[in-house]
């Protein structure tokens, strides 16, 4: 509204106001280059030429008078020589011509008149006169008379006009600002109801944008960020949920083998063992339990460093291999292992370590019933190659993706009691980025995974 009111004024200012002494500038200009066309071609052929052509052109009247005050040519537009040049005016005229220092007079004349209808009105006219000769021998004295009329109706014309201008411009501004913060402040107003229920916790909630751009773009992005709090919410919820699950089984056992070495086996010293093996073991997983939660929470804090240094995987890995005897012994696992020997990579042993056991431990995990496992670690051109296979179901194209996601666990009716948290490979991904190397998963449905990660020496 504001700026539709500025350019009106500037309008006014200059159709108006202005006009007129604009317009008598130029007319001024007009009848003092044509006086001094004419002055110049006096005397020549197409003088009577120039003189039809300037007159017609500018609408003037021009009246040339001879050395005795008489009318010689006229071209009077409108009848005025009467009015404007009677004979004593003439000669008054010309004595101001010869008087003054440029040879000519030049008057704006005001002549208070009458229009048809009775109004006064103020007409304003521009006579220029000069003579040819000299001053003691005139040969010819040459008025041009310009009127200033029409200026006064054109104006009028203007005003009404400005005025349907100046109602339709403010009727229009007003419509369409009126339409435009309509248009933005309805959406961005919904948009705050909806951050209004996001902040109570409602995730559900979908922000709709309209109309603009950037309103699109800003509700797109309040959406996203909407699932993403929503994500973390139910990830918080899942953690705590499978974290004091997977705290409890354990714990359970802990506390029922304690109880039978106080009631039944305390006195029995193979059975006692044994619960007390038990006892261990599942304490050793709280351990490891409690390790991952603590690994995850520092990724995910970033404070987590590592410090690659040479590791000299090859023998590290078979002196690993070793945990796994027992399992070979006493639960029909086979392992096929081969390892390139004097391998040397740049990484953080503790963590590239932890890295091997979580991928070895997952195959063991999740692989068939003929309990096969195959272990290779080879030298490619400059790449260190760590692979395990396993024969079990293998990881459905979908669910690759996820399987790296923090607390991602396929949901399968795995035979074998699967306990884990869904955290190993979260933490491998993120050891395995830290130290740069390339990594992925193979894996046919049905025939079985293949975890690997490459180190380039
Ligand atoms: P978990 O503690 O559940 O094993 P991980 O992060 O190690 O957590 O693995 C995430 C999921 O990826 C597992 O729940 C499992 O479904 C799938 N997965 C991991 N390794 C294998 C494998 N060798 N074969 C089949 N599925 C696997």
């Amino acid at each position: 509204m504001l700026f539709a009111s500025v350019i009106l004024t500037l309008l006014w200012l200059f159709q108006i106001v202005f006009l007129q002494s604009y317009y008598q500038n130029m007319r001024s200009k007009v009848v003092l280059e044509s006086a001094a066309k004419i002055v110049s071609s006096y005397g020549k052929d197409e003088f009577f030429d120039t003189l039809e052509l300037v007159t017609r052109q500018d609408d003037l009247s021009i009246f040339i008078i001879n050395s005795e005050n008489n009318l010689t040519y006229s071209i009077d537009q409108w009848d005025i020589r009467e009015k404007i040049l009677p004979f004593s005016s003439v000669v008054q005229y010309r004595m101001e011509m010869i008087n003054s220092p440029n040879r000519a007079i030049y008057n704006k004349v005001q002549e208070h008149t009458y229009t048809k209808n009775g109004k006064p009105t103020v007409n304003e006219t521009l006579l220029f006169g000069t003579y040819i000769g000299s001053a003691t021998d005139i040969k010819a004295m040459i008025f041009v008379y310009a009127s200033l009329d029409p200026i006064g109706s054109t104006v009028d014309i203007l005003r009404s006009q400005l005025y349907q201008i100046t109602f339709i411009v403010l009727l229009l501004a007003f419509v369409i600002s009126f339409f435009i913060s309509w248009q933005i402040s309805r959406p961005i107003t919904k948009i705050t109801k909806s951050a209004r229920q996001l902040a109570q916790g409602d995730y559900n909630i979908a922000f709709e944008g309209g109309g603009y751009g950037e309103v699109d773009e800003l509700s797109k992005t309040l959406n996203f960020a909407a699932s993403e709090i929503s994500k973390v919410d139910s990830m918080h919820r899942d953690l705590i949920a499978s974290v004091s699950h997977d705290l409890r089984t354990p714990l359970t056992m802990i506390k029922a083998y304690a109880e039978m070495i106080r009631d039944i086996s305390g006195e029995d010293r193979n059975r006692r063992d044994e619960h007390i093996g038990v006892i261990i073991d599942e304490a050793d997983r709280l351990g490891v339990l409690v390790g991952d939660i603590l690994d995850m929470s520092r990724i995910d804090s970033g404070r987590i460093n590592i410090n690659p240094a040479p590791y000299e995987i090859s023998s590290r890995l078979i002196e690993l291999m070793q945990r796994y005897d027992a399992l070979i012994e006493n639960d029909g696992y086979s392992f096929d292992i081969s390892i390139e020997p004097n391998l040397t990579i740049n990484a953080d042993s503790v963590r590239i370590e932890q890295v091997m056991l979580n991928l070895i431990n997952n195959a063991v995990t999740y692989t068939g019933d003929d309990g096969r496992i195959f272990v290779r670690l080879y030298k490619d051109e400059n790449r260190v190659r760590f692979e395990v296979r396993d024969t079990g179901d293998g990881i459905s194209a979908e669910a690759i993706p996820f399987i790296w996601d923090k607390f991602y666990k396929v949901n399968t009716s795995h035979k074998r009691a699967v306990v884990g948290t869904g955290l190993g490979l979260y933490i491998v991904k993120n050891t395995l980025e830290m130290h740069g190397f390339k990594y992925g998963v193979d894996s046919t449905e049905g025939k079985g995974s293949t975890f690997w990660f490459e180190a380039t020496v």
